[in-house]
């Protein structure tokens, strides 16, 4: 059985003392069975590392340049964020392809790079409300998969998940029906594993994000193709995030 995942990006929301009291919180509740995540802003990472150093809480960086090191005043390094303990990070969320421009060749530069270096790499991919609407959706994802994830064999793959978060539902408050999200997670996982034949070892798993809430999970994380989710807005207060966390591990 798959362990789920479920991830918490804060986005650039709290200060470091906020972060660490609701990082506090998450290592305080002790939940066995599914792999918890937070995503906290930069300047909170080194102080929630210290927070959860001995415990089940993992931590992710929401983004780094694709470059290792140099004169790119304002940008983190992935050396940088697994120096404070990241062993996640973020990869082409909506936020970043629609604000700042990243690329799914950018995607696929830092994707090589974070599992060169052993850090399991979130990539996010979904369509938006336009490409739905005109019957794009799959060949949308098809696309971002494709190049997000060339060059990889399943062998180089140690750590892989994929975040379908359909971008109409990213802080909307709309979020996927289960079955619009079934749908795109059978087709995530027909292509990784029949297209691309990564081998099954590599235990990548597929979650869903957008407008996930204490009200919704429970019937997406039912579902067997969802391995758990990435939370934006619900994983900012203990109790809704305990909330999904729990519904994770809900036959
Ligand atoms: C996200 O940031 O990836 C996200 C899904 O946000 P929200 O849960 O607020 O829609």
């Amino acid at each position: 059985m798959t362990t789920p995942l479920v991830i918490g990006n804060w986005k650039m929301n709290m200060l470091a003392s906020e972060a660490c009291h609701l990082a506090q919180s998450l290592v305080d509740m002790s939940v066995d069975g599914v792999d918890v995540v937070v995503a906290p802003p930069f300047t909170s990472l080194y102080a929630v590392s210290q927070i959860i150093k001995n415990s089940r809480l993992g931590l992710a960086g929401q983004n780094f340049h694709s470059e290792t090191k140099g004169a790119y005043t304002g940008e983190v390094s992935l050396e940088m964020l697994k120096d404070v303990g990241c062993g996640y990070v973020l990869i082409g969320h909506s936020e970043r392809r629609q604000l700042f421009g990243e690329s799914d060749a950018d995607v696929n530069k830092k994707v090589h790079l974070a599992l060169h270096m052993g850090i399991t790499a979130v990539v996010c991919i979904g369509e938006t409300q336009e490409q739905r609407a005109s019957g794009e959706t799959l060949s949308v994802i098809e696309t971002q998969l494709q190049q997000g994830l060339v060059g990889l064999s399943g062998e180089s793959i140690t750590h892989l998940a994929i975040a379908y978060e359909p971008v109409w539902a990213i802080g909307t408050g709309l979020n996927a029906t289960p079955e619009q999200a079934v749908e795109i997670h059978k087709y995530i996982r027909n292509f990784l594993f029949e297209s691309q034949g990564f081998s099954k070892k590599i235990g990548a798993r597929i979650i869903y994000g957008g407008s996930v809430t204490p009200e919704n999970c429970k019937e997406l994380l039912r579902e067997e193709e969802i391995d758990g989710a990435l939370v934006g807005g619900a994983s900012l207060n203990f109790e809704s995030f305990y909330a999904i966390i729990k519904s994770s591990l809900e036959p």
